[in-house]
């Protein structure tokens, strides 16, 4: 399905942003900019007595889906497999706003939340996402590594999640004070946070080789 036959981010009833929906996106280019800025999602699903849990999940975009993988092993990554609800998100905390209040302050966020279930991938589609995955986590690795054995492959499971029912939440900008405490001697104002690669560390055999270019230029 191409991105024009979706329903518009935050446009069904469930995932129409009520709590301050002035900070409600509904652009899918900023969706998969969210997306593709980010390395981890949050993964929820339920075991079978209905306890929730969230898993952290390294993911890339494809399209209109989003890629991940987990183990055979996990019961978890196999309830999803079997088609288990799913609530997955994506959040960059870009920074923290210092109100005059406590009240007021907070974080400036781009998050992203999908509802669905899930695919599991097989064959080929399968291999061609865990080359996404690794292309979007590492740019320029796969081509580099050893790829999967057939027993490595059949220990994975590679899930995708169409981004059909999925809403964008956006807080930016300076603190909200309460007309009543704009004029208190209190600093007021953002701390941005980004996130950066560091310098790579080499382990004990790989410190016999150069760093590859590819690495020396992942910035973020
Ligand atoms: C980094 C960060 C920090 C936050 N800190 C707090 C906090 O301390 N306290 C607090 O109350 N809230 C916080 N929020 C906001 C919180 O995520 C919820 O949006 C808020 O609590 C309202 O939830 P609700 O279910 O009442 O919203 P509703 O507006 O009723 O939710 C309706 C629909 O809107 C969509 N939606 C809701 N929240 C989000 C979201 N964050 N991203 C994408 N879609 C969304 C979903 O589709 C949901 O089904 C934070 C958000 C982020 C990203």
């Amino acid at each position: 399905m191409s991105s024009a036959e979706l329903p518009a981010p935050g446009s069904t009833d469930r995932t129409r942003v009520r709590r301050f929906p002035d900070n409600a996106r509904f652009d899918r280019e900023l969706l998969h900019s969210i997306l593709d800025d980010g390395l981890l999602a949050y993964v929820a699903v339920t075991d079978d007595e209905g306890q929730p849990y969230i898993l952290p999940t390294a993911y890339a975009r494809d399209g209109d889906r989003i890629l991940f993988h987990g183990s055979t092993g996990s019961r978890l990554f196999r309830r999803l497999a079997d088609g288990e609800r799913t609530c997955l998100t994506v959040t960059h905390v870009d920074g923290l706003v210092l109100a005059r209040s406590a009240f007021e302050s907070s974080m400036n966020y781009r998050s992203v939340m999908v509802l669905g279930t899930c695919t599991a991938l097989e064959g080929d589609d399968k291999a061609f996402a865990l080359k996404v995955i690794s292309d979007h986590l590492l740019p320029g690795r796969w081509e580099d590594i050893r790829q999967p054995s057939k027993k490595e492959d059949a220990a994975t499971i590679v899930l995708a999640l169409t981004l059909t029912e999925v809403s964008i939440k956006v807080s930016a900008g300076d603190p909200d004070d309460a007309e009543e405490d704009v004029d208190r001697p209190i600093w007021a104002g953002q701390v941005p946070i980004t996130e950066s690669f560091g310098t790579p560390i080499p382990d004990e055999k790989g410190a016999a080789f150069p760093v590859p270019a590819y690495v020396q230029g992942w910035t973020r």
